[in-house]
């Protein structure tokens, strides 16, 4: 961090800045010039507050050299973190598929579509029991019932459950069903909702939100590993933009900059990307091809009755294409599936 002087500032204002910043435990080395002084910290910056020093009547303003996000950060941590889920790896050699309905709608529609995505190659099973929807009109889920279901269709395929958490009170009560808590888009910066998985032991599938910029994504991710959980997997899921074509825009720059950024893994749900079923298969090889970590896809045998999502699920047929041509992909960035 670099803290530029006012011109004409004293060496009484110079010294008092100095020694506020050793208070907050950094090393400070002064750079006097002929009108202007800048003051280099080195050490641990993320807990200062630039708006704080910047209030200071003497500072003319205050740049960020590094990073504010830290644990999340690939400069303390330059290997991959490989997630262990259940006997499956995320971030490592093979591939994460994450595969289901958006929502469970009952034991017959999410056991048939388990077996179906597990026979196509899938490593783990999605399916919404507590649901996001944008209308209080819309299928809100299954809730608890839905647990019950997910964790059935676990014992019949063996494939680990990843749900969503909308909210800290269901935190751990869905903790006792699910493997994977997903944070959805809308709730990235619910940042009660980050530190109370952060407390929790399951890993946690962190979807970027609709709006959110890379760092404030990596924000959130620093928020729920600052609270001891490291097991954080980030998901890009397609922001807002003016394109209304498609349902989000999926942003494939993000994969290869977050992995640059952070030692995290990095998968991409092209089905909330897209909106749109068909654009799934092409986006899902592209995500692949720019280094993804694997992906979230969503599934159903009937898509048109669907209670959630239909027109951007697959079919378990496509689902199954899909499988055969990423693996031709996967193999160009020697990545098994
Ligand atoms: C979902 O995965 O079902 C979902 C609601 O995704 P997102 O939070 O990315 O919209
Ligand atoms: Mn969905």
């Amino acid at each position: 961090m670099v803290i530029v002087m006012k011109i004409g500032a004293n060496q009484d204002q110079v010294g008092a800045i100095k020694r506020k910043a050793e208070r907050l435990g950094c090393d400070v080395q002064i750079t006097q010039g002929k009108d202007c002084c800048i003051l280099g910290l080195v050490g641990d910056t993320s807990t200062i507050s630039i708006s704080q020093l910047e209030a200071e009547e003497c500072v003319d303003k205050v740049v960020r050299v590094q990073a504010p996000y830290k644990r999340a950060n690939r400069l303390f941590h330059p290997n991959d973190s490989i997630i262990k889920v259940d006997g499956r790896t995320i971030g490592g050699k093979e591939l994460a598929i994450i595969a289901g309905p958006c929502a469970v709608e009952s034991e017959e529609q999410l056991i048939h579509i388990a077996k179906d995505v597990k026979k196509a190659g899938a490593n783990f099973l999605r399916g919404g029991a507590y649901k996001p929807r944008t209308s209080p009109y819309s299928f809100q889920g299954m809730e608890e019932e839905g647990l019950k279901i997910l964790l059935e269709a676990k014992k019949i395929t063996g494939l680990p459950i990843v749900t969503e958490v909308m909210s800290v009170e269901l935190v751990e009560k869905i903790s006792s069903y699910a493997d994977v808590l997903q944070i959805g888009a809308r709730n990235m910066q619910n940042f009660d909702l980050l530190k109370e998985v952060g407390r929790s032991n399951k890993t946690i599938l962190l979807k970027r939100g609709m709006s959110a910029t890379i760092e404030e994504f990596l924000m959130s991710a620093e928020y729920i590993m600052s609270e001891g959980n490291q097991n954080v997997v980030l998901c890009e899921r397609g922001i807002r933009t003016f394109e209304t074509f498609t349902r989000n825009t999926l942003d494939l720059s993000a994969i290869p900059v977050l992995k640059k950024l952070s030692h995290l893994p990095v998968i991409v749900d092209p089905s909330h990307a897209t909106g749109k079923w068909w654009l799934v298969e092409p986006l899902a090889k592209a995500a692949i091809a720019v280094g993804a970590d694997g992906l979230e896809v969503e599934v159903h045998y009937d898509p048109v009755n669907a209670l959630s999502d239909g027109p951007q699920s697959l079919k378990p047929e496509k689902f199954e294409a899909m499988m055969n041509s990423i693996k031709v992909i996967a193999e160009t960035q020697n990545r098994t599936i």
